[in-house]
């Protein structure tokens, strides 16, 4: 792969899995984007913060030390010098995230950071798939391809079910599906970069389809 495939949509769409195999099958780098603004939110609730409290969230955010490697088979988050890819799966920060993220500084700084760590993928081994909500918008809007992936509610809730199933922790569909549906709610309606399709991303609906099946219509897309 030469160049960044920006892979956007809202959560439980089979976007993660997806980006990270067809990452890993071009030999491309493998950026998730949602991790990060997870760990600030981890580090937020660390410090005690309310993570509607703007101002301190900000501090908190420039305070964090942060890093995310981009490899597509040992992706890492790294908060303060610690490996933290297990606590900012869970419920706390899940319930979190969303009004972290919609603070305008947070993704300032965020948005800078994807950036530089685009730029050295780039350097160094020619392509990226980059993972999120605002990639084809925001952070790279001049991107080689941009998909916008969807999948009904529902789907999107069984997937996500199963996924915290086998990471040993409980959920139900219906408990599910409410979170994701509140998230796509906030995330959609934010001010700042909403999410939303880039006009030029082509919509993929994974609905019907499995990880391999996805996947495929990725690899189908890069190679047009
Ligand atoms: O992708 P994931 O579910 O891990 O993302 C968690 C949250 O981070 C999203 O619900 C959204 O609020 C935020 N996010 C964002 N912009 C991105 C990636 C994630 O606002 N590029």
């Amino acid at each position: 792969l030469r160049g960044v495939v920006a892979l956007d949509g809202p959560s439980g769409t089979g976007k993660s899995s997806a980006a990270r195999r067809l990452a890993a099958t071009l030999r491309a780098r493998y950026l998730d984007t949602g991790a990060m603004y997870r760990a600030i939110t981890l580090a937020v609730l660390r410090a005690g913060v309310e993570p509607t409290d703007t101002e301190r969230v900000v501090e908190v955010a420039r305070a964090a030390k942060l890093t995310q490697t981009s490899d597509p088979d040992a992706s890492r988050t790294l908060l303060d010098g610690q490996d933290v890819g297990a606590e900012i799966r869970g419920p706390e920060v899940t319930l979190a995230v969303s009004p972290v993220s919609a603070v305008a500084e947070v993704r300032e700084l965020l948005v800078e950071h994807q950036r530089a760590i685009i730029a050295d993928a780039l350097a160094t081994a020619g392509g990226i798939v980059v993972e999120g909500r605002d990639i084809g918008t925001v952070v790279a809007p001049r991107a080689e391809l941009k998909v916008y992936l969807t999948a009904d509610a529902q789907a999107r809730a069984q997937r996500r079910t199963k996924q915290d199933t086998a990471s040993g922790r409980a959920a139900t569909v219906d408990a599910v599906l409410a979170d994701v549906q509140r998230r796509d709610a906030y995330d959609s309606s934010r001010r700042v970069s909403p999410l939303r399709p880039a006009e030029d991303a082509v919509e993929l609906d994974t609905t019907p389809l499995d990880l391999p099946g996805v996947v495929a219509a990725l690899l189908d897309l890069v190679e047009q």
